[in-house]
């Protein structure tokens, strides 16, 4: 007879070689070197993000790590979120998994009464109020897209741990926002500082200058954050400031237990002060480390994979571009089997482009891709609104916000709080999932999502993903043969709330692509693809445009299966056609087999 011990023990050594199964040989060598440094280079769709949830997985399984000390660290909520749930599946869930910024914010909450004293000042969400405040006591007359531009080089100076003292020697060889001089930028910075100083303020940057602060200054509470945090993992590092590495360093105090993985050909977050330095640099800083390539893409089909890397293999240095910058781009190598073409779509204006993207959505839902596989991308927010017009009357659901800070939202709030109230009177008679869709309508919650978009739309959103999470909970219950009741529900949306881990949303993605970075869908469309978009209006040097360039090598390699890219003549209809597709474009279509051209379909002219 096997003991309770021996039972438990073998089915972990099953675990163990689970978890191993399913990565190939260098993968495999990520996920079971889990102590030192390690740096993974690779390009997209590789597998780095499953090599690395796949190693703390490993670790846990095998002993070596205590799940409640290993931070993963990455640098969207959208992604944050994507790697807990792969955690998730993997038996690791007790992980926490964090943006730079979150992780920051979560520690200098519990130490600042102890490291500062009283409470921790407000969170300035947006900086512009204060920017056009400072601006205004210059007398500097300043409009929205100055006040952009100021706030953008603000940030830069302080993700590039610039004060306004050091901050002119730096500056000296960058572009001044609107040619202001860079006096005038620097005092606008001061001001801006002593303004957030007064209303006991801080903002965004603050949040990680101060924990560094903190843990430089105070060896206690340094002592204590490093015996809680053993093993960092850092996914997308291509894209880290020399803030969030200075933190790092500051969490690390001089260990190594350290995996970093990222694709330089993914940094797009450039302008912000981000640089793939640090993960080009990682094997010189530390000689010892391990470093593994990938290149077996196992996301996207060839037809993806093969535009992906025609995208990259057009790059050229231009006059001014940063040397070493141009490093040979990986050549991704394609594993799954053929798929679609990816598709061409021109379109008259941006309403056309909306419309036709949501009957081609259609199309795809009803020839049974789910909606939550499916993403828009575009290079600005101001472009969602004519997509989120088009889908609601195509009746298509939609998600905006993602799941960032989901148990925030004030609807979901009241949502738990009345479904706890309702757990504790429920009787076990009660039908659970209708009883909270009764619950739930009173919020505004309805089984068919509104036609509407806006404040009214989100709140649907919300509501529909907790009126999914349980009827899969009891989907989930029925499949083991139990019963689902109202309490489980309350208990699960308790734990969750606890650990931020929102549910999943249904309907169709709509993102920017700066937001897209890490994550995958079955179809993804790539719209507004011309020029002043993408490349952006702004991005003028040879940097920049490749930056631009970058990041629609991020949009496509989000495709598992269907691209489809599309771009209008004109924003508005009846407008004049003067716009031009985006360059980028040129290189990937020339070597498409010439095929029929003219008009085909809702006002789109397709080239596939
Ligand atoms: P990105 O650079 O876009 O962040 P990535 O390198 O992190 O991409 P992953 O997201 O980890 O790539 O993997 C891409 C897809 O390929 C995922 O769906 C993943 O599950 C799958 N995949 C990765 N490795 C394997 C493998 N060895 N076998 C099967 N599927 C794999
Ligand atoms: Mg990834």
């Amino acid at each position: 007879m096997v003991s309770g011990e021996d039972a438990d023990q073998l089915s972990e050594v099953g675990l163990e070689e689970r978890i191993l199964a399913g990565l190939d040989p260098e993968q495999r060598e990520v996920a079971t070197t889990l102590r030192g440094p390690v740096c993974v280079l690779a390009g997209a769709g590789t597998g780095k993000t499953r090599a690395i949830t796949h190693r703390i997985a490993y670790g846990i399984a095998t002993g070596v790590y205590t799940p409640q000390k290993v931070l993963a660290l990455t640098f969207t909520a959208r992604a944050a979120n994507e790697m807990r749930n792969r955690l998730r599946g993997l038996g690791a869930g007790g992980v926490q998994t964090r943006t730079f910024h979150a992780a920051a914010l979560r520690q200098l909450q519990y130490f600042w009464p102890q490291a500062v004293g009283g409470p921790l000042p407000g969170l300035v969400e947006h900086k512009a109020r204060l920017i056009t405040e400072a601006a205004q006591n210059m007398r500097l007359s300043t409009d929205r897209a100055a006040v952009r531009d100021l706030a953008a080089e603000i940030e830069w100076a302080k993700v590039s741990m610039l004060t306004p003292d050091t901050y002119p020697s730096r500056a000296a060889r960058r572009d001044m926002p609107l040619g202001y001089e860079v006096r005038t930028v620097q005092r606008l910075y001061q001001s801006y500082e002593e303004l957030k100083t007064d209303r006991h303020l801080i903002d965004f940057e603050d949040v990680l200058l101060l924990t560094v602060a903190v843990l430089e200054e105070d060896e206690r509470v340094a002592a204590t954050v490093r015996e809680q945090y053993r093993h960092f993992v850092v996914d997308e590092y291509q894209d880290v400031s020399p803030l969030q590495q200075r933190l790092l360093d500051a969490w690390l105090g001089g260990r190594d237990d350290v995996c970093v993985v990222g694709d330089a050909s993914q940094t797009i977050y450039s302008f912000t002060g981000a640089s793939s330095r640090h993960l080009l640099e990682f094997p010189r800083r530390h000689p010892e480390a391990r470093v593994v390539k990938l290149v077996r893409d196992y996301r996207s089909t060839p037809q993806v994979v093969e535009t992906a890397n025609r995208l990259l293999a057009a790059r050229r240095p231009g006059p001014g571009s940063t040397p070493g910058s141009w490093a040979t781009p990986l050549h991704l190598v394609a594993q799954r089997p053929d798929g679609p073409r990816p598709s061409w779509n021109e379109y008259p204006d941006d309403e056309a482009e909306a419309a036709g993207t949501a009957a081609r959505i259609r199309d795809l839902i009803d020839d049974g891709v789910p909606a939550s596989e499916i993403a828009v991308l575009f290079r600005t927010n101001g472009q969602s609104q004519a997509f989120e017009t088009a889908l609601a009357e195509a009746g298509i659901g939609f998600q905006l916000r993602g799941t960032e800070r989901f148990f925030n939202r004030p609807e979901v709030k009241q949502a738990v709080v009345q479904l706890r109230t309702a757990a504790r009177a429920a009787e076990a008679s009660d039908e659970p999932t209708r009883l909270v869709r009764d619950i739930l309508s009173s919020l505004g919650y309805s089984d068919r999502a509104p036609r509407s978009t806006g404040a009214v739309r989100e709140r649907w959103e919300s509501l529909a993903a907790l009126v999914s999470l349980a009827d899969r909970m009891a989907e989930d219950a029925a499949a083991r043969g139990e019963q689902f009741l109202l309490p489980d529900l309350a208990a699960e949306l308790e734990r969750r709330t606890a650990q931020q881990d929102a549910p999943v949303m249904n309907g169709v993605t709509l993102a920017s692509l700066h937001s897209a970075k890490g994550l995958e869908w079955d179809a993804v469309f790539l719209a507004g693809l011309s020029e002043g978009l993408v490349p952006i209006g702004f991005a003028e040097t040879a940097d920049e445009i490749d930056e631009e360039r970058r990041l629609l090598y991020v949009g496509i390699t989000r495709a598992r299966e269907h691209l489809v890219l599309s771009w209008t003549l004109s924003r508005t209809p009846g407008g004049r056609p003067t716009r031009k597709p985006s360059r980028f474009l040129d290189g990937l279509r020339e070597t498409e087999p010439p095929r029929p051209r003219g008009p085909r379909g809702r006002g789109a002219r397709a080239h596939a």
